[in-house]
């Protein structure tokens, strides 16, 4: 089986690459390298690597015509939801022309399992928590909404089209691989946990807490980090779905947990010994105060069992991967 995947160099689709080689795909990566690390896929991953973009017509026609691919999973995209609010016109672009194209190419080659990765971000401020996939969308932040025009019209090829597709919406990505080969590696990078052990390393002085107003336990905005191995972990449980005729689905992944940025810092500071010191900053624009996501729906029917549940592990995965880049 030779799966096609996009944005493969990047964090959550590079382990996503290991992750299928360990189960026994071939897998051949296409990727822009805007955001994302050749390094990784030529060297670590050892995959063939395709550098291209997902707008580029003539380029997927080539590729489906040169390999038999069986599934795409499509990790590109651009995920800065702050950046998301300034500059909508790059996620439009990217995120819903780019994956429409590759959709059209898809079906215009016969290649019909496509897994796509969503976000948590479609459902705006929930009315309730943990998150169940029923739950209305209403996205506060353009990524939001680019994710969730994709899985609308996911929704309606597999109507119209012999085309299937499982949506996984991810909440908060987060750790490494435990033997240290793949880990977060964002430029620039914005998100809270690899900031926070930068800030342990000594590479910023400080930690922002962007709010402490908002109606959570401690004022600071709940999360739901999920270990990126146990995401990866999913796909393939999605592909193979699929492959086995499974119907098109969305799935939550969630571990069911929030934990606060206050919460995230304190056991940052307790798995690195540092001080880690932090600041309080305004709320950063398109941020609910908290998303916390049921994955019971991915355990029911893809049989998805996360490894790497608690907080400590995380940031225990991620902190071994940050020590490492840095020697
Ligand atoms: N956050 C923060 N300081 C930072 C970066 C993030 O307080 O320097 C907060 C952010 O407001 C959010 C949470 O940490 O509530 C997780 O943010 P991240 O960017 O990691 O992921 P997101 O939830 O935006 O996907």
């Amino acid at each position: 089986m030779t799966i096609l995947v996009t944005g493969g160099a990047g964090y959550i689709g590079s382990h996503s690459v290991l992750t299928l080689q360990n189960a026994g795909y071939e897998v051949i990566v296409l990727d822009n390298l805007v955001y994302g690390h050749q390094d990784l896929v030529e060297n670590v991953l050892n995959a063939e690597l395709i550098v291209g973009d997902t707008c580029d017509r003539p380029l997927l026609r080539q590729i489906f015509t040169d390999y038999k691919i069986d599934a795409v999973m499509h990790f590109a995209a651009y995920a800065y939801v702050g950046e998301s609010v300034t500059k909508p016109a790059k996620y439009y672009q990217n995120n819903v022309v780019g994956t429409f194209t590759l959709l059209e190419a898809m079906v215009e080659a016969g290649v019909n399992n496509f897994v796509f990765s969503s976000t948590c971000a479609t459902y705006g401020v929930p009315d309730s928590v943990p998150i169940r996939e029923e739950q209305p969308q209403n996205p506060i932040n353009p990524y939001g909404a680019t994710k969730l025009m994709v899985e609308r019209i996911l929704q309606d090829f597999s109507v119209a089209y012999d085309f299937r597709s499982v949506c996984l919406r991810y909440f908060n990505a987060a750790g490494a691989d435990p033997e240290g080969r793949l880990g977060e590696d964002h430029n620039p990078e914005t998100h809270l946990i690899p900031l926070v052990l930068q800030t342990a390393l000594g590479h910023r002085p400080s930690i922002s807490i962007f709010g402490t107003d908002y109606d959570t336990t401690d004022g600071s905005c709940v999360r739901d980090y999920i270990h990126v191995l146990d995401i990866a972990q999913a796909h393939i449980l999605a592909l193979e779905y699929l492959l086995k005729d499974g119907k098109t689905d969305v799935f939550n992944l969630g571990n069911g947990n929030g934990f606060s940025v206050k919460e995230v810092i304190e056991t940052a500071r307790k798995i690195t010994g540092k001080e880690i010191p932090a600041e309080v900053s305004d709320r950063r624009p398109g941020d609910p105060p908290a998303l916390v996501g049921s994955g019971a729906k991915a355990q029911k029917i893809l049989g998805w069992q996360p490894q790497y549940s608690n907080l400590e592990d995380i940031i225990t995965h991620a902190w071994q991967w940050h020590q490492k880049r840095h020697q």
